[in-house]
């Protein structure tokens, strides 16, 4: 076999047009983290791939390597989602939760649950659309934590202490979390993060991300864990995701 071959299964997270007629395609692998690879005419008419190459899809791609860029040899659709398409508001969902993962990752880094986590999120918004802000939410929430932007809602982020169960504060700036001892030293202003906030974060971090159907979640707990979300989201990317727009229209 030739070893600059090989082949791998992964979800389609990014596709992007390359010059006239080739694209980008990236995937998130189960044990190979996100890899990016090129899609040589892939925008003509007649490629056959190209129906199989469609965002949100898991796919087999074989990959050929050469010195500087990874190249599409071969594709097979593998499943896809077709429900998650008649809904455009789940779609702006998936499309919202695509985007971070590819923008929060970096190529060929392994982040171990990643993977299964996504799959498991694609597939429960496509047969309960309905919770498909809830699941977006603590989909975001379960990402920043596998990435470290999010340590723990249990302890002070400064003196490690375990914080006591009905309050702490937010430091906006530097997205950790205080104890009331250091958020009084502290000079700049913190947030006050409610008791109901600091119990959804510990449930969506502690249980897997099914168990968050099971909540009985009002609108203002929705608008709770999307604010947290963004305000760390934020403070990893300094800018705006393109599908912001699309989930602000339809999400
Ligand atoms: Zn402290």
């Amino acid at each position: 076999m030739n070893p600059r071959s090989f082949t791998v299964s992964g979800i389609i997270i990014r596709m992007a047009d390359l010059g006239e007629s080739d694209r980008f395609i990236t995937v998130l692998t189960p044990d190979r983290g996100k890899l990016t690879c090129i899609g040589k005419n892939l925008r003509t008419l007649k490629s056959r791939r190209n129906s199989q190459l469609e965002l949100f899809s898991k796919v087999q791609i074989q990959f050929w390597k050469s010195r500087n860029n990874y190249y599409l040899q071969d594709c097979k659709l593998e499943e896809r989602h077709p429900e998650l398409k008649k809904n455009l508001a789940s779609l702006a969902s998936v499309a919202f939760i695509v985007e971070a993962t590819e923008k929060l990752t970096v190529d060929e880094n392994h982040i171990p649950g990643l993977y299964d986590l996504l799959e498991e999120t694609l597939s429960l918004i496509e047969f309960y659309p309905k919770k498909h802000e809830v699941l977006r939410e603590a989909y975001i929430i379960k990402l920043l934590s596998s990435i470290g932007t999010i340590s723990s809602f249990r302890t002070c982020s400064e003196c490690r202490e375990k914080l006591p169960s009905e309050s702490a504060f937010l430091d906006e700036n530097h997205t950790t979390i205080h104890c009331v001892n250091c958020a009084e030293k502290k000079s700049s202003h913190l947030r006050e993060i409610p008791l109901e906030t600091l119990k959804l974060m510990h449930f969506i971090l502690a249980h897997q991300i099914t168990a968050v159907l099971k909540l009985k979640m009002t609108r203002q707990h929705i608008n709770i864990i999307d604010e947290f979300g963004r305000t760390f989201l934020k403070h990893d990317l300094h800018y705006p995701l393109k599908s912001e727009a699309f989930l602000n229209t339809y999400g």
